[in-house]
């Protein structure tokens, strides 16, 4: 079976690694060069921020992220030679409001990768001696929380698929048109007049997913949200942990970068990072590490997070289609959702059993109540 994947995001692309490990043949397609866009820009962490927060059906995939990112970074490693490093540092979280309701999650889910405590001033500085103890005397610790290198993850998928013989390419090149007749695509067209054929297509454009309401007849509740990072360069291991308040997070990588985010704002498709942001950003981390100030700031930068209605991404085929499917709308969390998102997406497409229920994604009656009026 030959599938033509639109967009080359870690959604896309997960997709891509997990319909190729069943037999199937893939061209990839994206309007820019692949894995430059939210999929690039993002923090990496490997879980909702505060997954109590969020919907079971989001977490359900995201406690799927480490095991799986783990097993791709040992298959995809020999031949694309990227280590991706899921940096196992754990997470503090100091907002006093979520520490009850974060344990009692924790209890709830009795998921390893969930196990919480709160810690006393002792143990915290014990943990991370950078937070400041003089603001934060406690903090809800969350060990087993990793993060991962999103950019090496994105070059090690992208390397492995340009080695594959059953991938074909087609970046710069931007699809504008499907061509439906009688319930199936029958090709699809890139605005530079070229067509594609394929026996099934997935959409997985993230935030420009709004683009296909029109043709597809339904309203698709997909905006994009503005997100912006600093990046810091420390000594190596300088930060133990990632730490968290105030929806404001530092996330430490091997190497000594840390990085800082996240702002949000809806201002179309306008990436430019602004001196306000950066401002508000680094007051925010300062405020629990306050020694990054000593340290340089090496980049500042924007991405589209693809927004949707609870954060649920759309996962399945397009009602009334025979042979188009959906995979966009993961929000805030397309990292940590997006290995098994692209299982969930490649299992429904090849009529397996799935691995996690398929319904809370299930674009049909989601989109079917949002039918645009002819
Ligand atoms: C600042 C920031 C921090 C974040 N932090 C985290 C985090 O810590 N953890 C986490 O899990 N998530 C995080 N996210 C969210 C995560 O980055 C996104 O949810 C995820 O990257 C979405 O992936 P995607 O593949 O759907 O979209 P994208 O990576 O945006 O990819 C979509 C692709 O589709 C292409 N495309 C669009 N339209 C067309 C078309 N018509 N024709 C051809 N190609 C097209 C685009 O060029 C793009 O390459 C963060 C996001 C931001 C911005």
């Amino acid at each position: 079976m030959h599938i033509a994947i639109i967009g080359a995001g870690i959604t896309g692309l997960m997709s891509a690694l997990e319909l190729l490990e069943q037999g199937c043949s893939i061209t990839i397609l994206d309007q820019q060069a692949a894995g430059q866009a939210a999929s690039w820009a993002g923090g990496g962490i490997l879980s909702p921020m505060y997954p109590w927060r969020y919907p079971n059906a989001v977490n359900t995939l995201a406690r799927h992220a480490k095991p799986l990112y783990q097993a791709w970074n040992q298959k995809l490693q020999p031949s694309s030679g990227i280590d991706f490093q899921i940096h196992n540092t754990g997470m503090l979280i100091f907002d006093e409001s979520d520490f009850e309701i974060g344990l009692r999650y924790a209890e709830q889910y009795q998921d390893p990768q969930q196990q919480a405590q709160l810690l006393d001033q002792r143990q915290l500085g014990q943990i991370n001696p950078r937070v400041d103890q003089t603001k934060f005397k406690q903090a809800l610790y969350f060990p087993e929380l990793a993060n991962i290198r999103n950019p090496r993850l994105l070059k090690s998928i992208i390397s492995y698929l340009r080695q594959h013989p059953r991938v074909i390419w087609q970046e710069h090149c931007k699809i504008s048109q499907l061509d439906i007749q009688q319930g199936h695509v029958q090709q699809i067209s890139s605005e530079n007049g070229l067509s594609f054929q394929a026996d099934q297509f997935v959409i997985a454009t993230g935030a420009w997913s709004a683009y296909w309401s029109e043709q597809l007849g339904f309203n698709i509740p997909v905006q994009p949200v503005q997100g912006q990072m600093l990046l810091f360069k420390t000594p190596e291991h300088w930060l133990p942990s990632m730490c968290m308040h105030k929806v404001m997070y530092l996330i430490p990588r091997r190497d000594g970068h840390v990085l800082c985010g996240s702002s949000m704002r809806q201002v179309g498709f306008d990436t430019s990072p602004s001196p306000e942001i950066r401002q508000d950003i680094f007051t925010a981390c300062l405020e629990m590490v306050p020694e990054l100030a000593d340290f340089p700031m090496v980049k500042q930068w924007a991405g589209l997070r693809p927004s949707s209605p609870d954060g649920i991404p759309y996962i399945g085929k397009v009602p009334h289609l025979d042979n188009l499917w959906i995979n966009f709308g993961q929000f805030r969390n397309g990292l940590c959702m997006g290995a098994a998102s692209g299982k969930l997406l490649a299992q429904l497409m090849l009529e397996q059993p799935t691995f996690v229920d398929p319904e809370p994604y299930n674009p049909a009656q989601r989109l079917e109540t949002q039918a645009l009026a002819v």
